[in-house]
């Protein structure tokens, strides 16, 4: 635990020290909290965004891509002199001129079966930024074999999903991705972009509850969205929440 905080640090984050849930303590809390996010690209930018904004001390990013044209859209971290060039890199540069004093970590590889698990450890808190249901179940299985929240989003023409998963808990209020998502379907959330289309703001709106997710994780405030699945369809403005429980065939989480 830091023993204090820079003045600078006080008027950096003033606006959420001020805050009875964060105050002091809960800034030196995210200041030395560590976060991983897979995929930087229309979730990864603006979740990334923000928790460099709030001081999360530290933030592991994974996409082996690079910026190309279409990404622009919604991809709000990268600009035009960043086409054809590797996202990680370009996000490291961005991030630290928002917020110098963060440690980034770049992963500019796939992330597969064979080295998620020695990635995640160094980690407190897991997002999921990627766009299809091969990464998501790979991430899910491996939060939950190495007992690390996740924070789920998905993404689809003006619609977004998000939840947080603990799956490692064993109890019927602790589904893990897979519980909710058996089986590979086209008809959830979770195709490519490239498949369905996406309007840039959704991308934003699912980010941004997934990087204030984060935080409340870190600090232990609030209620969580552990077995539930918030459901925004901006094209309607319909907002709605569904609960689910543990699948007790799960083959990951029981
Ligand atoms: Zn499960």
């Amino acid at each position: 635990m830091l023993k204090t905080l820079s003045e600078k640090d006080i008027q950096r984050y003033a606006h959420q020290i001020i805050l009875k849930n964060i105050g002091i303590d809960g800034q030196k809390k995210l200041l030395i909290s560590k976060v991983f996010i897979l995929g930087m690209g229309g979730l990864g930018s603006p979740v990334s965004m923000y928790l460099a904004s709030a001081g999360i001390g530290t933030l592991g990013i994974a996409d082996f891509d690079n910026v190309e044209i279409s990404n622009l859209q919604r991809q709000v971290l990268f600009d035009q002199k960043s086409i054809n060039k590797s996202k990680v890199e370009i996000a490291k540069k961005k991030l630290l001129l928002m917020n110098p004093k963060l440690k980034i970590n770049i992963y500019k590889k796939k992330i597969t079966k064979i080295n998620i698990d020695k990635i995640i450890k160094n980690y407190d808190v897991i997002v999921d930024g990627s766009d299809n249901f091969q990464t998501k179940y790979l991430i899910n299985d491996s939060c939950v074999k190495n007992k690390k929240t996740l924070i789920s989003a998905a993404l689809r023409g003006f619609e977004a999903q998000i939840t947080t998963i603990k799956g490692w808990i064993k109890s019927e209020n602790n589904p893990c991705y897979r519980c909710m998502f058996p089986q590979l379907t086209k008809n959830i959330l979770g195709e490519t972009y490239q498949d369905c289309g996406i309007v840039g703001g959704i991308a934003g709106i699912a980010g941004s509850l997934q990087s204030v997710e984060v935080i409340k994780d870190i600090l232990g405030i609030g209620k969580n969205l552990v077995g539930e699945l918030i459901i925004i369809d901006l094209l309607f403005n319909r907002f709605k929440k569904i609960k689910f429980k543990k699948n007790k065939k799960c083959i990951i989480c029981n």
